[in-house]
């Protein structure tokens, strides 16, 4: 959408002197005020923050010649390119401009919401990967029942402060310079409460411990956080609530590592089915599945099995699970086993006996590292 002419705006000529300028300015702020517009306020907003984007143009004289000179594009680039307004919440613009127009009768509108709070919520592995439905008990502070948050007695409401006159901010002369600051009465308010809430002593919060639930989407991971809407700190004086963010923390398992979709674990392996190839169980967190171990299995293997992985709480391809397995050296041999394995080891050397691992021929693998080692 093409930006409106500032000086169209503001309803001034370009010859307009700063006098004018400031005139119009707030006759039109006053004019597309939001108390006054209670049946349009969001096209009053709108054109609210257009009509201040130019008067902070067309009053300030270097941005004027700018603006002048280079049109928007002159004012923009040192307006962060977003005419002004980039995370700036209406009250936020309202409360610097209004408190001068309306002189002291006026309230401030901006009310403080809520903290945002964070709650660590540890999962099992499984839980993660399939998804869950926790409970959880936040201690929290929420809006006093008593006074609707207000803080003031039931049947009394808040009033003016005295100290700043409602704008929530006082001015302090420092040297030459008059700096604004928020109000150390109200705390930025504006109000100042007379006769407090007996049930909240004037806070307007109370503390309680709030059970809730959370929707735990299968797939989620350590780091992962769900956002609940509203359920943070209730706001200063009615003001809205934060969020309460839910933060995952996958707990170690077992078994399992996980890394991404993919899981991983290792299973040991009996020497003879290394060898001589076979089945094994193993694990996966739907149950045992059976997996075919070829002949002359090397220990450190990696197996795959498609698909038994976790499902991405953001969607993808389900992962893999990944076994490894690693060869048992048999132990507490008997003496006919370390015959056994002895006649074994003779007839993997080619016969004769076994001296030392140059002479021998068990493996490709096994030789050509020793053949590195002896250059
Ligand atoms: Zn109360
Ligand atoms: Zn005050």
């Amino acid at each position: 959408m093409a930006k409106e002419d500032f000086y169209k705006l503001l309803g001034v000529n370009k010859n307009a002197s700063d006098a004018e300028i400031k005139k119009s300015y707030r006759r039109l702020a006053m004019k597309f005020h939001p108390d006054r517009n209670s049946d349009n306020p969001q096209e009053a907003e709108v054109k609210f923050k257009q009509i201040k984007e130019a008067y902070e143009v067309l009053s300030d004289p270097k941005k004027r010649s700018a603006y002048d000179q280079f049109g928007h594009a002159g004012v923009d680039a040192s307006m962060g390119g977003r005419g002004g307004f980039g995370g700036e919440s209406f009250s936020d613009v309202f409360g610097d401009v209004f408190g001068d127009i309306f002189g002291g009768g006026r309230q401030r509108s901006s009310v403080q919401r809520g903290s945002d709070l964070r709650y660590n919520l540890e999962l099992t592995l499984e839980e993660a990967v399939a998804g869950t439905e926790a409970k959880i008990r936040v201690p929290v502070l929420v809006a006093c029942g008593e006074c609707q948050g207000s803080g003031a007695k039931k049947g009394s409401s808040p009033v003016i402060c005295s100290t700043c006159h409602g704008h929530g901010q006082v001015r302090m002369q420092q040297g030459f310079f008059s700096v604004q600051q928020t109000c150390p009465t109200c705390r930025g308010s504006g109000k100042q409460i007379k006769d407090p809430c007996a049930k909240c002593h004037g806070q307007g919060r109370i503390e309680e411990t709030k059970t809730l639930s959370v929707k735990v989407p299968a797939g989620v991971d350590t780091g992962d956080r769900i956002r609940l809407a509203g359920e943070g700190e209730a706001g200063e004086q009615g003001g809205p609530a934060g969020d309460l963010y839910v933060q995952i923390q996958v707990k170690d398992h077992a078994i399992f590592t996980r890394d991404g979709a993919n899981l991983y674990c290792e299973v040991p392996i009996s020497f003879p089915t290394a060898c001589l190839g076979g089945e094994l169980q193993v694990p996966t967190l739907e149950g045992k599945v059976m997996l075919k171990i070829p002949a002359e299995t090397q220990t450190g293997k990696l197996f795959r099995l498609r698909g038994k992985g976790v499902k991405p709480v953001r969607g993808g391809a389900v992962g893999d699970l990944l076994c490894r397995v690693h060869i048992e050296t048999p132990v507490h041999l008997t003496k006919e086993q370390k015959a056994l394995i002895e006649k074994l080891g003779e007839s993997l050397s080619g016969g004769g006996k076994y001296h030392s691992p140059q002479e021998h021929s068990w493996t490709d693998g096994v030789k050509t590292f020793f053949d590195k080692i002896t250059g």
